[in-house]
């Protein structure tokens, strides 16, 4: 099997997703006696990819693809994709893929599964798709030649990626006629974090279980009182009783910490993604068949409003 890899980079430095997709493409082409290749629109990036175990990096060179435009990339990633008929291309699943790698599948007429969290191969290959919130995994086995894949934050670990040597190949398209009717404008650029999760020691993460917007203080008086950061599942992002840094996930900061107390969260794959790495984690929730005690080093089933002021107490005369 011939995979390609798409490799989004900001500033020559690589996205993290990207990395973590050529481990999962390394995964699949170990097991199907496949190929690995990347793409990148970058010099400096064809360059620092050469450390990695890969058949070969396609470089191609276009001032048009040197910033994010939807249509150069699509018209770019449509005419590799037809000149060397790759038969699984992997994105990892960024904010930018979701924008375009869309209308390269209408565009190429091959399927597109996104958002995957893991795979399978026996006969068939089989990717896994978290749905109905991270409530149901599903699998989706292609029957097409050619299929477009695209992984989510954390699905695969970037510490396992086989280094190697490979060499870079220019490649040559064309943009002159590609009808350019976006202009992008400035990258959103989020606001200085006062937060930085992801050098925190000890994170006291809430949920929706923390019921309303007045009930937060017990868990700030927790995290005072243990000496760590607050941090929160996305609906309380969502909600706005907390700034967008303090969210962890799929979509907010992914951390690591040496305790992650989670009180009332029910354990998404998209908040996982985010904190499994914390070496110590200890869950509250009311519910025994939450999803995050699977995951758990210590659980608790019972009331957060019982336990958290409890906790804090004894922390305090500690
Ligand atoms: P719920 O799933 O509603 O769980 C609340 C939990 O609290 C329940 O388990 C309940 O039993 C428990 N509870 C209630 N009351 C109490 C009590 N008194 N005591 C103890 N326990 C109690 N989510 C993220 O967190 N981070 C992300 O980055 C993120 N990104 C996303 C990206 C996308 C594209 C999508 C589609 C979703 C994303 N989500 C993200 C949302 C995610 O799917 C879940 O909806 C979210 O994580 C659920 O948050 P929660 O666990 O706080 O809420």
């Amino acid at each position: 099997m011939k995979i390609f890899v798409y490799i989004q980079e900001e500033q020559s430095k690589i996205n993290t997703i990207s990395l973590e997709a050529i481990q999962g493409a390394q995964k699949i082409a170990e097991k199907s006696n496949g190929s690995v290749s990347a793409i990148t629109f970058n010099q400096e990036t064809a360059n620092s990819l050469t450390q990695y175990n890969l058949s070969e990096i396609l470089y191609i060179e276009d001032p048009k693809l040197e910033n994010y435009n939807p249509l150069y990339y699509l018209s770019a990633m449509e005419q590799i994709s037809k000149q060397e008929s790759p038969d699984m291309i992997i994105f990892g699943h960024t904010y930018e893929a979701r924008d375009w790698v869309p209308r390269l599948s209408a565009r190429l007429d091959i399927p597109f599964i996104s958002d995957c969290i893991a795979f399978e191969i026996n006969n068939d290959i089989t990717f896994v798709r978290s749905i109905y919130q991270g409530k149901f995994n599903a699998n989706y086995t292609i029957n097409n030649k050619q299929s477009i894949i695209s992984f989510q934050s954390g699905a695969f670990k970037i510490d396992t990626i086989q280094s190697g040597t490979a060499s870079v190949r220019n490649i040559s398209i064309d943009l002159s006629t590609t009808y350019d009717s976006i202009t992008p404008g400035e990258k959103f650029q989020e606001s200085a974090q006062s937060v930085d999760l992801s050098q925190a020691n000890v994170i006291v993460s809430v949920g929706r279980g923390i019921g309303k917007e007045e009930n937060l203080p017990t868990a700030k008086d927790l995290a005072a009182a243990i000496g760590g950061e607050l941090a929160s599942s996305r609906p309380i992002v969502d909600a706005g009783w907390l700034e967008p840094y303090h969210q962890v996930g799929s979509s907010g900061q992914t951390v690591a910490p040496t305790l992650y107390l989670a009180l009332g969260i029910s354990g998404a794959i998209q908040h996982v993604v985010g904190m499994k790495g914390a070496k110590n984690i200890v869950v509250i929730n009311k519910d025994p068949n939450a999803p995050l005690f699977e995951i758990a080093d210590y659980g608790v089933v019972g009331d957060i409003f019982e336990i958290i002021p409890k906790l804090t107490e004894l922390l305090q005369n500690t």
